[in-house]
């Protein structure tokens, strides 16, 4: 066990070393973008063309991600050498996920009443413009996958029944990380009571953990190819749509709303809680963690990111390999901030509209908190994966009886939305990670 943890200490050090040279990666990664848009501005037929790459490289990042996860979250327990040392930084790591995630929810709900967004939106001609077969498909399958819950304590009961699986292997090829994550708790806490018994595995583990991080170390070579084909076509589609401009205008506000709450949380909350717990500076974290988020940006999938979220804390910001391990895959499906605050932010948006169309409606300061809570629950319960935070949207509308009229207004930008709070998430899961390796680190000196 000793030689794990020595093993990984000295490894991770080696590594930010190594990094340290790192920054034209960086410089590809964005240049990769701002060519994406502008091609697919320029010549949006081509721009669609570079689907192939885009998914290649997509499904290289999921590919990783199951072995990733259980590997990484079982040889973190297996460093710990038991299950029980995890109690300190567990308490930390889920304090941390609720208060950020009720922080952004806040900032949400603040910032919407401040703009006041739907106030006066001329929501039927919209909406008639919007009567596409497109969206009309979406809005179908967005209703179909949210038909359960109806009040708090169904999505209380859901949400627990999420962390347990009577099945491993089909939690596995769905790609449902809490239950895998519980199980690998479980699994390596178990291992580490039976002494040598476990050592021909526990060396296992370690080895396939390792070899998937190298695998992302790798794929992060190709990343600025991978990133370039999947902005290109899937801006392209929305720019060979024709009336791209048009839909982005007519909701401008409502966007702006959004992001401006994002950017309230991803520069200056998250930022402040860094330096405050960790001393540790914003800016500099920022540039480090910057692979993940960029590919959060091009994916909108908090789990495709999470290989690199992982591989940029640990080798670039120097974050302990044990925090690693256990706090991103778990921020990754649980802590999403951006998906709070962009579902308590539209689902206002929406009862503001339905509040100039139907005078009998009432939303006021009750209807709010209970956005608000619902929004938080329904964030922990979104996957990682894009436009989930639509899906999970209906719990936040249904708690308060808002009627799904409106949910096709948002549809059109949800995706380009989702890329900006995707990236929120892997931002708020890399400082949680800074925050929580503190507590680790006292282990460590105990
Ligand atoms: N796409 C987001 C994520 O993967 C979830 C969402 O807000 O839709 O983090």
């Amino acid at each position: 066990m000793s030689e794990h943890v020595a093993s990984t200490g000295s490894e991770s050090s080696d590594n930010t070393r190594k990094q340290k040279g790192g920054g034209h990666h960086t410089l590809y990664m964005i240049g990769a973008i701002v060519g994406a848009l502008v091609t697919a501005w320029v010549a949006p037929s081509f721009a669609v063309s570079l689907k192939l790459g885009g998914e290649v490289f997509l499904r290289l990042l999921m590919m990783v991600v199951v072995p990733l996860v259980m590997a990484s979250v079982m040889s973190g327990i297996l460093g710990l050498g038991d299950v029980r040392r995890l109690g300190k930084p567990g308490a930390i790591a889920i304090g941390y996920y609720f208060s950020t995630t009720v922080l952004a929810v806040t900032t949400g709900v603040l910032i919407v009443n401040l703009f006041d967004p739907g106030v006066g939106l001329d929501a039927d001609s919209l909406l008639e413009e919007l009567d596409t077969a497109e969206h009309q498909e979406k809005l179908d399958d967005v209703k179909q996958d949210e038909a359960g819950p109806k009040d708090i304590g169904d999505i209380f009961h859901k949400m627990v029944l999420m962390l347990f699986t009577s099945n491993l292997l089909k939690s596995m090829v769905e790609g449902e990380l809490l239950p895998l994550i519980v199980f690998s708790i479980a699994f390596a806490g178990m291992l580490t009571t039976m002494g040598r018994r476990s050592e021909t595995i526990r060396t296992l583990i370690v080895g396939i953990n390792d070899a998937m991080m190298g695998f992302v170390m790798l794929l992060m070579k190709f990343a600025p190819i991978g990133i370039f084909c999947l902005v290109t076509s899937s801006f392209g589609k929305f720019f060979l749509e024709g009336d791209a401009w048009s839909k982005i205008s007519s909701l401008g506000w409502y966007m702006a709303t959004v992001l401006v709450g994002l950017g309230i949380h991803a520069f200056i909350t998250l930022p402040l809680i860094l330096w405050v717990v960790t001393r540790r500076h914003p800016i500099q974290f920022y540039k480090q963690m910057s692979d993940a988020l960029l590919t959060a940006f091009s994916t909108a999938s908090s789990s495709a990111t999470l290989p690199v979220t992982m591989e940029c804390a640990e080798m670039k910001a120097g974050v302990s390999r044990r925090s690693v391990e256990f706090v991103l895959p778990l921020g990754a499906t649980v802590n999403m901030d951006g998906t709070a605050l962009y579902e308590a932010a539209a689902a206002i948006f929406m009862a503001q509209i339905h509040a100039g169309i139907d005078p009998e409606f009432t939303f006021g300061f009750t209807e709010q908190i209970i956005i608000a809570v619902t929004a938080t629950l329904a964030a922990i319960g979104a996957a990682g994966i894009p436009e989930a935070g639509l899906v999970t949207m209906m719990i936040v509308l249904n708690a308060v009886d808002l009627p799904l009229t409106y949910l096709p207004l948002i549809l059109p930008i949800d995706w380009l939305l989702d890329r900006f709070r995707t990236a929120t998430n892997a931002f708020g899961d890399s400082v949680g990670s800074a925050v929580v390796d503190r507590s680790f680190k006292k282990i460590e000196t105990d």
